[in-house]
């Protein structure tokens, strides 16, 4: 039921179907788009393209109207309880939205003195912007300090213990990851929230966990402030995203007007992407990637000439963790002796598309870098064993 299950769900990327001599193993950096996405952008620019917000005539009003409706669905898309009280906006993807955050929201909260918690290991896209707004209130006068969120090797999480002695009076903000793009791990965010206190706001990059991992913010266990995510990494078309904000713990961000021209089919394509998942269900999406990924690591391990990175002693067999805190869809690794970029074209040399640099990670000046696969619900079992043996067959 599973293989038929997903060979249904596969069959609808045209873009997987037309080649299947190649596998694309690199969702984290973009997904691929199903159909229904892709007849979605289609009807809308065939039926109803217009500018947004300011029409007297159908298409403009549709086009508002498709808007209007992708924020609600995906205020819906979080489980969020209280519709009305918090805010959606789109953005390019998941650097523009934390940077709408730091630059719209951060800025005019945080006062003279005061600290705020960021990851240093974690995407760049989720630490730049938080200097920026530090540098930013500099040059006002407003003096704030960035300390580092606390990490624990051992579990790959971040350090709840160390966590409790970093969060002081001071503290006003948290930057955090639901799943990092590099170790795939889930970090534990209701115990980032036991940690940090009930009044800090806590703004949490879902880059890697929309489309993975059921969000529901109106779960004790996903106590945040703000959800920042990319669409085109959850189906939709590349240049989307989106800034969900909790605005019952204090003034957040509010919705704003019309500023300019937004993407509107980026938007159509993110709604109609929000529709496909809950289709399918994100759960049994997150179950077939995890395994796909478990698959991987458990096999790579045994394989001498190959280094998986960030795996520490804890997740030494990830059949033996619980769901949740298995990985979700990413394994990254090195080979011993051969570069990773080599090992990144020799790859391709055999129809596997991976990514094979410093991927982005903050706080590395690692040259080498590193082999990523990621994977999504288009991804077979057949594919992980056919780069297995390729693997194997280096070392
Ligand atoms: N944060 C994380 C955890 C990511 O994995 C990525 C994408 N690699 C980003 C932020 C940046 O996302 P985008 O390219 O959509 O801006």
């Amino acid at each position: 039921a599973e293989a038929a299950w997903q060979r249904t769900v596969r069959e609808q990327f045209p873009i997987i179907v037309a080649h299947p001599e190649l596998a694309y193993l690199d969702s984290a950096a973009t997904s691929q788009k199903p159909r229904a996405v892709l007849d979605a952008v289609q009807t809308y620019l065939t039926t109803s393209n217009a500018n947004a917000g300011r029409g007297t005539y159908p298409w403009a009003n549709r086009t508002t109207e498709a808007i209007e409706r992708a924020r609600d669905r995906v205020k819906e898309f979080l489980g969020d309880p209280e519709p009305h009280h918090s805010a959606v906006h789109f953005t390019s993807g998941t650097t523009e939205g934390l940077r709408t955050v730091a630059r719209d929201w951060l800025t005019g909260y945080l006062t003279d003195g005061d600290e705020i918690l960021v990851p240093f290991a974690d995407h760049r896209a989720n630490l730049e912007p938080w200097f920026e707004a530090r540098d930013l209130l500099a040059a006002r006068g407003v003096e704030v300090r960035v300390r580092a969120l606390p990490y624990q090797e051992v579990s790959g999480d971040y350090d709840h213990r160390a966590l409790a002695s970093a969060v002081g009076p001071r503290t006003r903000f948290v930057a955090a990851t639901h799943v990092h793009h590099v170790y795939g791990g889930d970090m534990n965010v209701q115990r980032l929230r036991a940690a940090v206190g009930p009044r800090v706001p806590i703004c949490l990059d879902a880059a890697q966990s929309v489309g993975h991992l059921p969000l529901r913010v109106g779960d004790p266990a996903l106590d945040v402030d703000f959800v920042v995510f990319s669409g085109h990494k959850a189906f939709a078309l590349p240049g989307t995203g989106a800034v969900w904000a909790r605005n019952t713990r204090g003034p957040l961000l509010r919705p704003t007007g019309w500023q300019g021209t937004p993407n509107t089919v980026g938007v159509v394509s993110l709604l109609a992407a929000l529709d496909w998942l809950d289709t399918v269900g994100v759960d049994r999406v997150g179950a077939h990637v995890s395994a796909l990924a478990t698959r991987l690591t458990d096999r790579l391990r045994r394989l001498k000439a190959y280094e998986i990175v960030g795996c520490p002693a804890s997740l030494a067999s990830d059949t033996a963790l619980p769901a949740a805190q298995r990985r979700h869809g990413i394994v990254t690794f090195r080979h011993r002796d051969i570069r990773s970029d080599d090992l990144g074209f020799i790859l391709f040399s055999h129809g596997f598309m991976v990514r094979a640099d410093s991927l982005c990670q903050a706080g590395t000046d690692d040259e080498d870098g590193s082999v990523r696969v990621s994977l999504h619900v288009y991804n077979t079992a057949e594919e992980i064993d056919r780069l297995l043996t390729v693997l194997a067959s280096l070392g």
